[in-house]
């Protein structure tokens, strides 16, 4: 293999890989969660279908010669060819080219025969894109960094390497950057069928986040609500992104807001990092409506690479104690596991300096402001009841727990562990029981099962099976639709007798 300069006037450097064990490069070729041989008798070159809406037609977006240039930024380890390849063409024929500086490609380190030699041939054939091999896989923080540093353009593009964007999908995002560097657009992200190639229903839109750190599509938060005039078109504010496909002013990115925590390898959480330092740094987050972009989610356990061990893990961990600070910190590390709380997540100095620098806001401004909808400042911010359910008889000193699959009795736990043995719970005033530990699911009776467990909660009131009514005076915790009574002393829900008699020991 040779190296190869792409672009003498740019400090691109192409390092030379070496080619795997054959065996090693079919086992890569044959798992990516795609199907490969649908995908590489579609032509690179197709149309595909327009889902932004006929208001979205209607958007005059100016001279576009007036609004900032983006490079495209792919990275990819191991990508099917032809996906690549049709996510590189879908860019370079609907991008207005006064907006399209060039498209840097940035190889994690891949190991499939198909990306190496014949992906140089081939680009050298395509306009406007360059290609950067790291020496090692990285995983896509270092690798998406690597392509932002050589970034020409006053804005950056990431996008995943299975994409296709739809018509005029640039456009609002450029639109949006013009004159400000600390807006951060994102696209619709449309689903595409990892089977077919044809466009799925669903995608994702806006996104929160669930207490396990990961992002969870949310409705437009009632605080914008009232504030957007027409949600057709207009942004509306994300409390975090999905990660893949964002476009951000690179000087401002890098420079001022320290880019990407680099602690955070191979794949994971970096979303959620990126998108509290954005907030809470000075910037915000948009969802652009009229944006859209199709995104192949893979089939399950189809990824073409490997996350190596507690990776997951500790990108959760420097998220979490970058990030959320002790009042919430809590509530993401309890659904970690134990093994997670004596897990070396290396040095966040980093981190604390750009939070020194910039005087970014805490957690507690970023859920009330920016993400007041959440589940802890919505239904539970008001909670009737909070604290440990303890059996009210003096003589026993047992606790409802909630153990992976059900109620159990317990002996009490002090106040601040007892989210840790799953002992911390919420009564919310419409008569939702919560773990603190588990606070997206809600405390489930079955009563022709006669079991309790953790399910989705109602979307907007409490399922029948879901709702709870304590009252201090019988000091019953009684289940609302079958009035049987929930006790700390069976962990179960049976008769209400004295024994059931429920006291709350409130955490504050
Ligand atoms: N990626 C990478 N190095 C890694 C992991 C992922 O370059 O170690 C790339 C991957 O090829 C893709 C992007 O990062 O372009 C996001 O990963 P992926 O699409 O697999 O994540 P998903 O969309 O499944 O969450
Ligand atoms: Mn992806």
């Amino acid at each position: 293999m040779r190296a190869m300069q792409l672009d003498a006037s740019s400090d691109f450097v192409v390092v030379v890989r070496p080619v795997p064990p054959l065996a090693e490069q079919r086992k890569l070729n044959s798992q990516h969660g795609f199907n490969a041989s649908l995908s590489q008798s579609i032509p690179l070159n197709r149309d595909v279908r327009n889902k932004a809406g006929a208001e979205c037609a209607l958007v005059d977006y100016g001279d576009l010669s007036k609004l900032p240039d983006t490079s495209v930024v792919f990275v990819f380890c191991n990508e099917e060819q032809s996906v690549l390849y049709r996510s590189i063409h879908s860019v370079l024929n609907r991008s207005p080219p006064q907006l399209l500086r060039e498209i840097i490609l940035v190889d994690d380190g891949s190991s499939a025969a198909h990306l190496g030699d014949e992906l140089d041939k081939y680009i050298a054939t395509l306009p406007k894109v360059k290609l950067i091999r790291q020496n090692a896989r990285t995983g896509l923080v270092e690798a998406r960094l690597a392509g932002m540093r050589a970034a020409q353009a006053e804005t950056v593009t990431v996008l995943d390497s299975h994409i296709e964007v739809q018509e005029r999908w640039l456009e609002p995002l450029m639109s949006r950057m013009k004159g400000d560097e600390t807006r951060v657009v994102i696209p619709i992200i449309d689903g595409m069928n990892a089977k077919t190639f044809k466009d799925d229903p669903g995608g994702i839109q806006l996104c929160g986040f669930l207490w396990s750190m990961v992002e969870h599509g949310i409705p437009l938060q009632h605080k914008d609500a009232a504030m957007i005039q027409s949600p057709c078109c207009d942004p509306q504010p994300s409390p975090v992104m999905a990660g893949g496909l964002f476009s951000i002013n690179k000087n401002w990115f890098l420079n001022t807001l320290g880019g990407y925590d680099t602690g955070i390898s191979f794949w994971g959480t970096e979303n959620l990092e990126m998108s509290f330092r954005i907030w809470m740094c000075g910037g915000t987050l948009e969802m652009m409506p009229c944006s859209r972009v199709y995104h192949v989610f893979r089939t399950m356990g189809g990824k073409p690479y490997h996350v190596p061990g507690n990776t997951g893990v500790v990108n959760k961990l420097r998220t979490i104690y970058g990030w959320l600070g002790e009042k919430y910190a809590k509530y993401a590390l309890s659904q970690l596991g134990p093994a997670a709380l004596s897990t070396d997540y290396g040095d966040l100095s980093d981190v604390r300096r750009v939070q020194e620098k910039l005087q970014c806001k805490n957690f507690d401004w970023f859920m009330h402001n920016v993400y007041p909808d959440n589940v802890l400042i919505k239904s539970l911010g008001d909670a009737q009841y909070h604290g440990l359910i303890k059996a009210a008889d003096p003589t026993s000193s047992k606790c409802l727990a909630f153990t992976r699959t059900s109620g159990a009795s317990q002996p009490c736990k002090t106040k601040d562990t007892a989210i840790y043995s799953k002992q911390e719970f919420f009564l919310s005033k419409m008569g939702e029981l919560r773990l603190a530990n588990q606070l997206d699911d809600c405390i489930d009776f079955s009563s022709t099962q006669r079991r309790l467990s953790l399910n989705a909660c109602g979307r907007y009131r409490p399922i029948a099976s879901q709702e709870w009514i304590y009252s201090a005076g019988d000091q019953f915790l009684k289940h609302k639709s079958t009035g049987e009574c929930l006790s700390p002393i069976t962990g179960t829900v049976g008769k209400c007798d004295s024994s059931a008699k429920v006291e709350w020991d409130p955490i504050p």
